[in-house]
């Protein structure tokens, strides 16, 4: 059997993380871990170092942008999704600063969701 590509979820809301799994998971990709904030998402990735992050911005603890930030440090070669809600241009722009691969927006839209990441894998 193929193996197949090992995503981590890091979002504070729950919801956001059971809809994102079911559409990551109805695209045939693995979600190997859920972390509910920046914190866990960094001790996260350098335990199990999946192929690819979706990442939450706005989080208690550490935000998205900041872990994505140590992460990138960590492993420059990381591809790392921002997922965003209306209204945060200026994060964004500091995300993409800092080595973001791309972002989706909230609320979720499958088709989006499964070409975004689709094409960052390809890159
Ligand atoms: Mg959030």
């Amino acid at each position: 059997m193929e193996e197949k590509i090992r995503i981590m979820i890091v979002d504070d809301s729950k919801t956001s993380r059971k809809l994102l799994r079911g559409i990551l998971e109805r695209g045939g990709y693995e979600v190997v871990c859920e972390a509910v904030d920046g914190e866990d998402a960094w001790g996260k990735y350098r335990e199990i170092r999946p192929d690819l992050v979706t990442m939450d911005i706005t989080m208690p603890k550490m935000d998205g942008v900041e872990a994505l930030s140590m992460i990138r440090k960590e492993d420059p070669t990381a591809r790392v999704v921002m997922i965003s809600a209306s209204g945060q241009r200026e994060k964004m722009t500091m995300a993409i600063r800092r080595g973001a691969s791309d972002f989706i927006t909230k609320p979720f839209d499958e088709k989006k969701v499964l070409a975004t990441v689709g094409a960052v894998l390809e890159e």
